[in-house]
């Protein structure tokens, strides 16, 4: 074992949305002396290849889409083509420049930033190969010790096992490596990251085929998002849908680097020829691949994911997890809300503290936005009984669409539980969706009502005025 190299208070592994939030409060506010030890680029998932560069390409898509809306509004625009390469570089410029501002952080609230993979070697010790900030590694091992470890490692995305040829694709990590607009593209999944790329590249002119497995995508969301937005895709947004698809065979040509694409959909079998990348969208996995876990002790679940109770404690008095590890509700503000609290428990007296996992807002960015809080339909069915619920739900053509000739869908359902209808569920889709959800994630919060909404006056006009005018 190489020497120990320094004590801390606390030492979190992982600098991503979760670690850093964590470390931050304990040194900035609790005056902790922290580490925080990073393998990749300060900021995690979300910064670098997640949320930030996500809504970054989103936004260019929407405009992409709103300049096609803008001739019907009597503009004479027309936008000959997108400039991938160099839209590509501005964001990730945008991004570097985020990776700067974290580690600038760092040092402002005092923590020590430790660049390289760390392993545990028992409840109080790791051990950290380590690099430069930039990745470089140095072939050198130093061993930190500590009083708290809070392991906030994140996820990778997964690729599937036993199709072949399945290597010849990418992950949503590559696809913020893509340089120059793809023509055909093939995304296999039916979560929010398979849907929002789809939403991306269809709207910026890239041929897209979107492969699910079922008849509807994002099927842990209310059957109202399900139908309304597979429909919209499929028939609406001109997506080549392939429901009840699965893949057979990826083969690619050593010359040109095309692939072709042999699978099986709810139309027979099918052969996709001159495809520039196959997207794998179906799932993440836990990043606990050097952690040294089972040694220490830290439970797994079946997945992998560290088991933690409701204040991130693990099977390891001292280690902590949380974030994306623990396969919890896997969003960047949730991360960062169990770390700030996490803190606010372990150095900050607040016994009590700890993150509170139910009606957390979350938004997809498709084309248009989904938001949802709360219960779907069927889950509060389920737990109230079908004589307790009362639904309330509306679609209708927002007023931006009636200058076009094409019209998304607007749709909009209300969950409502008891003889006094307090809110259990909220699931709105159409645009202007994901900025309208957070005022009402306080509402639903702070246990509104139905009769709440409806006693809130309207905005008009708005689309978001039907949410307090349902019938
Ligand atoms: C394509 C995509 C889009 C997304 N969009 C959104 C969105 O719009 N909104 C939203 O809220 N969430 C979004 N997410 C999810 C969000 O990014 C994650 O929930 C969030 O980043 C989780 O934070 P975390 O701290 O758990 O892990 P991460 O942010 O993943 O950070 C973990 C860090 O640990 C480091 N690490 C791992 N192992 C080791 C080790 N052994 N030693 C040292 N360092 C290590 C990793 O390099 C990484 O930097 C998106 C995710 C993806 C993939």
């Amino acid at each position: 074992m190489a020497p120990i190299k320094q004590h801390f208070d606390y030492l979190v592994i992982g600098g991503g949305s979760g670690g850093l939030a964590s470390g931050r409060r304990a040194a900035a506010m609790y005056k902790k002396k922290v580490g925080i030890i990073e393998s990749g680029r300060l900021g995690g998932t979300c910064v670098n290849v997640g949320c930030v560069p996500k809504k970054v390409t989103w936004n260019a898509a929407t405009l992409a889409e709103m300049m096609q809306d803008a001739k019907s509004y009597g503009f004479d625009v027309d936008v000959k083509k997108f400039d991938w390469k160099y839209f590509v570089e501005k964001r990730d410029a945008y991004v570097k420049r985020l990776n700067g501002i974290y580690s600038r952080n760092l040092n402002n609230d005092g923590v020590t930033y430790i660049p390289g993979r760390a392993h545990l070697l028992s409840k109080n010790e790791i051990e950290v190969d380590e690099q430069t900030p930039e990745g470089e590694k140095l072939g050198t091992k130093a061993v930190y010790t500590a009083d708290h470890i809070l392991i906030a490692t994140g996820g990778y995305p997964a690729i599937p096992e036993n199709i072949p040829g399945a290597e010849y694709g990418i992950t949503s990590d590559g696809f913020f490596e893509i340089k120059t607009q793809p023509k055909k593209v093939v995304l296999v999944g039916a979560g929010y990251i398979s849907i929002e790329f789809a939403g991306i590249f269809q709207a910026l002119g890239t041929e897209t085929h979107l492969m699910i497995r079922h008849e509807t995508f994002l099927r842990s969301f209310d059957p109202m998002i399900q139908d309304t937005l597979t429909k919209y895709y499929d028939e609406g947004m001109g997506m080549n849908l392939h429901r009840h698809s699965k893949q057979t065979k990826i083969e690619k040509d050593p010359e040109t680097g095309k692939l072709t694409v042999y699978y099986e959909d709810s139309k027979g079998t099918g052969v996709l020829a001159d495809v520039d990348h196959v997207i794998w969208a179906i799932g993440r996995k836990p990043e606990v691949r050097s952690l040294n876990l089972p040694k220490v002790g830290v439970a797994q679940d079946k997945k992998g994911h560290i088991v933690v109770d409701e204040y991130q404690n693990t099977s390891v008095p001292g280690i902590y997890a949380l974030g994306d590890v623990t396969g919890r509700v896997e969003l960047t503000p949730v991360a960062i809300a169990a770390g700030r609290r996490l803190s606010d428990r372990l150095f900050g007296g607040i016994k009590e503290a700890k993150l509170d996992y139910s009606n957390i807002p979350s938004v997809v960015f498709a084309h248009p936005e989904v938001g949802t809080i709360g219960m779907t339909e069927p889950e509060a069915r389920e737990k109230f009984g079908d004589e307790n619920i009362k639904i309330y739900k509306t679609s209708f053509v927002a007023m931006y669409y009636a200058m076009l000739e094409h019209k998304a869908p607007t749709s909009y359902k209300i969950v409502c539980a008891g003889p006094d209808e307090k809110i259990v569920g909220l699931h709105i889709l159409g645009q202007g969706s994901a900025e309208m959800l957070q005022g009402f994630g306080v509402a639903m919060k702070m246990g509104a009502t139905k009769k709440d909404f409806d006693s809130c006056v309207a905005i008009h006009p708005t689309s978001a005025e039907e949410l307090v005018t349902m019938k």
